[in-house]
């Protein structure tokens, strides 16, 4: 679990979503949603394929639109805007400031091959921040030696294994200093001997404690190190939530006893 405590009853959420419902076609994958994520919070969603695990990192990133209900962000709506007193579709502009508070890391991780490390990782700090390009290698230098890259700055992605590329996409994601980080399911696609080093990249990142962490995992003992709330997803809904110890030692509902009984 991280060192810091960051649920206070004084924080005001992260993130929030309120009653939010997700279908496709006539298939509702999220019914009634309500979830809040505070300050430096390191929440793991855990549940069976196809629960609406990865909807709800979509849609925090903009890349699903609810059906229905609302996701704050700091305070502001994703999908919304204030404008003379009422509220009104949000614009590009507005989507894109509020969608930037977030980084996401995906299963698979899309580095632009014909670029070296240290330019994936500068590309939208140039690009999208416009930070100079001095600063953003700075910046790049600095996060890639937390994910222990230092030595690849100048190679590109295809001279790297799977488990590096992933660390890249870290990187990448990190330097942008969003707010709150959603990594979904980062190590599902990678041979199981390079699970251990992006885990425990995402465990140094976690014990430091600055950042909200939303994360998609299927590696239990990994959720059980890093979160401190433990949420368990099935059927569109939260079934049940609680530290690790409560939900890993004394589950309540008979099918989270049941998910769980798949691990041991
Ligand atoms: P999980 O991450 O828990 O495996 P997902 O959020 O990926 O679950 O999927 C939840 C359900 O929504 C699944 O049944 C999936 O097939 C369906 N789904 C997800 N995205 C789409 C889409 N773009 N179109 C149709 N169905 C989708």
């Amino acid at each position: 679990m991280s060192q810091n405590n960051p649920k206070d009853e004084h924080d005001k959420p992260l993130v929030s979503y309120r009653k939010i419902t997700k279908s496709f076609g006539d298939r509702t994958v999220l019914k009634e949603l309500d979830l809040d994520v505070y300050p430096g919070e390191k929440i793991a969603l855990i549940g069976p394929s196809g629960s609406g695990k990865t909807t709800i990192a979509r849609l925090l990133m903009t890349l699903e639109k609810p059906t229905s209900g609302t996701i704050e962000v700091e305070g502001e709506m994703l999908w919304l805007m204030p404008r003379k007193g009422k509220l009104v579709p949000a614009n590009e502009k507005h989507l894109h400031r509020v969608r930037s508070k977030i980084g996401m890391v995906f299963q698979h991780f899309n580095l632009f091959p014909h670029m070296t490390i240290q330019r994936n990782v500068t590309e939208a700090l140039v690009h999208v921040l416009k930070i100079p390009k001095s600063e953003a290698d700075e910046r790049a230098m600095r996060m890639l030696e937390r994910v222990g890259l230092q030595e690849h700055t100048n190679h590109y992605p295809s001279q790297l294994s799977g488990g590096q590329k992933q660390r890249v996409a870290i990187a990448r994601a990190l330097v942008m200093q969003p707010s709150v980080m959603l990594f979904d399911e980062v190590t599902s696609a990678l041979d199981p001997e390079l699970v251990g080093e992006v885990l425990d990249v995402i465990k140094g990142i976690a014990s430091q404690g600055e950042m909200a962490m939303i994360l998609i995992t299927h590696e239990m003992d990994f959720a059980r190190d890093v979160a401190d709330r433990i949420l368990f997803t099935d059927g569109g809904v939260i079934v049940e939530e609680g530290t690790p110890e409560q939900v890993f030692q004394n589950p309540q509902s008979p099918r989270l006893q049941t998910f769980l009984s798949r691990f041991l």
